[in-house]
């Protein structure tokens, strides 16, 4: 073995993919991610690294871990470590030593959230039978509060964790909710039938995952199928310029059945992979934001919007504003249709309260009372009259065959 992936190592040596990042950035060594390839001789730097962190910390519990301990001299090739510390245990490292764990400890309380992950791919590759695979097995029935809605979004509860879908596949959802500015999902799945590989949307999805700079994992769909060539897609991928991994790149590939269920649980795991390198964090108790998802009017409750709750928590009663309208919170309901009193980051509900329908994408802020909400609105409808007003001014006076038609 002269060759280790990142998070390979990481696994084997019961470390977290964060540290591994960390360990190598403290020895200069580059990658591009946790399925990067490392050299042997990285390796054994990073066992003796860890072997002096922990002899360390068993000698001093009580100290916090510190970075002089990653600086371990003689770097070999392709591991300089020329920004690193020096290794010393002397008072002038110590005291430099203390500032840096308080510096990231800030970064560190806020908790991690659960990743949203979006579903993209040519039509009939399978998207909406994968997502139905996953909510069958993954999507803890729960005693539903109404009749259960499509909401365009629910939680998987897998090993590794919650996991949000966006289950209004198709790159549409995508794209409106990008072009409004706001960016829901933290993972996009290109979905690939094993049969037909690179198709027109296919190449799209990728395009628009790539602009929107979420990771993407390829899932090669229909593998059960006898005249499926998983090889074929890969190698078509690779002229892509996205190179799997077993090619020596770093684009995650997971073969997979919608029918079977054949490497779902793989797929799972690798966004759950994606996640943890992608270091989501969110704080429940920050200022809330979110996002709508969907919007629609149902005939006996009236208006009910999808809200992905980004930072902060709902709760029951709060007002929210949309756009240039506003609602209070009257009920809310998970994406598995039992009746909530609030959510927090990374979480879909659906909510009854607003007057009008808001759009995907559109943004949504809380506010503390009406007053406030119609303040945040009235502030908003002189900003677009004034744009409106000098928009008009620089076209010029306008003739009346223009005021005709
Ligand atoms: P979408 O347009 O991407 O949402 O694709 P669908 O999920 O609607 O699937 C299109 C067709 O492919 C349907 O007839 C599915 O039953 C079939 N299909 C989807 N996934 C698989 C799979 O893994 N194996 C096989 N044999 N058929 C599949
Ligand atoms: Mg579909």
């Amino acid at each position: 073995m002269s060759k280790v992936r990142i998070y390979t190592l990481a696994k084997d040596l019961g470390v977290e993919n964060h540290k591994m990042l960390e360990i190598l950035d403290g020895l200069g060594v580059s990658y591009k991610s946790v399925s990067s390839t490392i050299e042997e001789d990285t390796v054994e730097l990073i066992k003796e690294i860890l072997a002096e962190e922990a002899a360390a910390a068993a000698a001093q519990p009580a100290q916090a871990e510190t970075s002089s301990q990653r600086a371990t001299p003689a770097p070999s090739s392709g591991a300089q470590a020329p920004s690193a510390p020096p290794s010393s245990q002397g008072a002038g490292a110590q005291t430099a030593v203390t500032e840096a764990p308080a510096a990231t400890a800030t970064a560190d309380e806020v908790p991690h959230r659960a990743p949203v992950v979006t579903i993209m791919g040519h039509v009939d590759h399978g998207k909406t039978s994968l997502l139905d695979y996953i909510r069958k097995t993954k999507v803890a029935a729960k005693e539903a509060g109404g009749i259960t809605q499509h909401v365009g979004a629910f939680e998987a509860k897998t090993s590794k964790g919650r996991i949000v879908f966006i289950d209004t596949p198709g790159h549409e959802a995508f794209t409106t909710i990008r072009a409004r500015g706001a960016n829901v999902a933290d993972i996009a799945i290109i979905v690939i039938a094993a049969d037909d590989s690179l198709m027109p949307q296919t190449r799209e999805a990728i395009a628009h995952a790539q602009a929107a700079k979420v990771p993407m994992i390829v899932a090669i769909n229909k593998i059960d199928l006898p005249q499926a060539d998983p090889e074929k897609v890969k190698t078509d991928l690779t002229q892509l310029n996205l190179v799997p991994e077993e090619y020596g790149g770093d684009l995650v590939v997971v073969p997979v059945s919608a029918k079977t269920g054949e490497g779902v649980e793989d797929l799972l795991e690798y966004i759950s992979l994606t996640a943890e390198i992608e270091d989501l964090r969110a704080d429940p108790k920050g200022k809330f934001s979110g996002v709508i998802i969907e919007g629609k009017v149902d005939k006996q409750a009236g208006v009910l919007a999808t809200v992905m709750v980004q930072e902060g928590t709902l709760h029951v009663g709060d007002f929210l504003v949309v756009g240039e309208n506003y609602g209070k919170i009257k009920a809310m309901t998970d994406s598995a249709g039992a009746r909530i009193k609030e959510a927090g980051p990374s979480t879909p509900v659906q909510i009854l309260g607003f007057s009008t329908v808001p759009a995907s994408g559109e943004k949504v802020q809380s506010a503390k009372n009406e007053h406030a909400a119609r303040e945040v609105i009235a502030t908003r409808v002189d900003v677009r009259r004034d744009e409106e007003n000098a928009r008009n001014r620089r076209r010029g006076p306008r003739t009346l065959e223009d005021i005709m038609g």
